[in-house]
């Protein structure tokens, strides 16, 4: 006994992508993300949030006018992959591979493609966002960068997550 692993390597980065969501204060959406080497270092881990300097108090940054950019959070919110690129300890992060517990965006994927990223595993997707996803989709592929589900990475860790996740979103927040 004593030489066999609690969690595998999906279940540890997917987990630490969802509990850097639980950082988030976009209510609307908490996303996280942590990016992984190939040998399973971690590089960088994020999630959506305001630069820094913008204050969380401020609704403008908060606002939902998608109409009005000055009055649109779209303007305003840095998405987890971004931030977890951005965070990077290191660089450069050719063959690393990127945990995110949304599908990426179109700008997230120009990002990670840019970067050197060579695999997603992603979360959830937003149905809402077919053509988003499918914009996302057709960037990745082209750039030769591998994407997958969790669920279709490995069965056992998305459980693992969905439980992790269910553990989350039932803890109430800080004080
Ligand atoms: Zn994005």
């Amino acid at each position: 006994m004593g030489n066999k692993a609690l969690i595998d390597w999906h279940s540890m980065f997917m987990g630490v992508a969802l509990l850097a969501s639980a950082r988030s204060k976009d209510e609307r959406t908490r996303n996280g993300a942590c990016i992984a080497s190939a040998d399973h270092r971690i590089l960088g881990v994020g999630y959506n949030g305001l630069p820094r300097g913008c204050s969380d108090a401020d609704p403008v940054y908060w606002s939902d006018q998608d109409e009005d950019p000055y009055l649109s959070r779209h303007s305003y919110v840095v998405h987890a992959e971004m931030n977890a690129i951005l965070n990077c300890v290191t660089l450069p992060l050719t063959g690393s591979r990127i945990y995110a517990t949304q599908f990426p965006c179109p700008r997230c994927t120009q990002s990670i493609i840019q970067v050197g990223i060579t695999e997603v595993v992603w979360l959830r997707r937003k149905p809402h966002q077919a053509r988003a996803n499918e914009a996302s989709l057709k960037m990745l592929r082209e750039a030769g960068v591998a994407i997958v589900s969790l669920n279709e990475a490995d069965a056992g860790a998305e459980a693992w997550v969905m439980a992790l996740d269910q553990h989350i979103t039932g803890t109430p927040g800080p004080t």
